[in-house]
């Protein structure tokens, strides 16, 4: 099982997140652009281009019962455009909620992700809250204690994982996207 980024966000999802404003916009990749630098990316484009940093939320899914949300810096044209201009993904497209709160919680390069449980349990939400933490300790610690401690935190986690794999089979229907991250439609999949 892995993360996989959905093509399209569900309204069970929406509605769960309250979040009406997801919006789907083009990813055109800059030539200067570098992989995982986002911020940096837009900063260096607009300082020679039009537009503003606009940030926001970027979507992706572990089994259909576990939302990450990775905060995300993309360009704001002056006609009100968003366009991704980062590789991270091969995509022509993401999907994307805008969020200038962000601004708020970035620590040096670093931007902040969080992860939600989508179904009501207590072990998913636990391991939720793991996933949180290991991102976490990547920022806080330094370099010599932060494997020890990701080490542990993985280790705690790996008790949760049978459930998450367990529910995910129960939850997802064959017309959706399979739980095992495939991003294939699980009638095609794992059936
Ligand atoms: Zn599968």
């Amino acid at each position: 099982m892995k993360f996989y980024i959905p093509n399209s966000i569900s309204s069970d999802i929406r509605k769960k997140l309250g979040y009406v404003k997801i919006r789907k916009i083009k990813v055109i990749t800059h030539p200067n652009s570098i992989k995982d630098e986002c911020l940096e990316n837009v900063r260096s484009y607009i300082a020679n281009h039009q537009g503003e940093v606009q940030f926001g939320w970027k979507f992706s899914l572990l089994g259909n019962v576990i939302l990450r949300l990775i905060a995300h810096a993309v360009v704001k044209k002056e006609n009100n455009d968003l366009i991704c201009i980062s590789p991270n993904e091969d995509l022509k497209e993401i999907n994307f909620l805008p969020d200038n709160s962000i601004k708020n919680m970035i620590e040096g390069k670093y931007l902040p992700g969080k992860h939600l449980s989508l179904i009501k349990n207590k072990n998913i939400k636990e391991y939720a809250l793991l996933l949180d933490k290991a991102e976490k300790v990547k920022f806080e610690l330094l370099p010599e204690n932060f494997q020890i401690e990701l080490d542990r935190i993985n280790s705690k986690a790996s008790f949760y994982l049978p459930t998450v794999y367990s529910e995910s089979i129960k939850i997802t229907k064959m017309d959706e996207y399979c739980y095992c991250g495939s991003g294939i439609l699980r009638a095609f999949c794992h059936q």
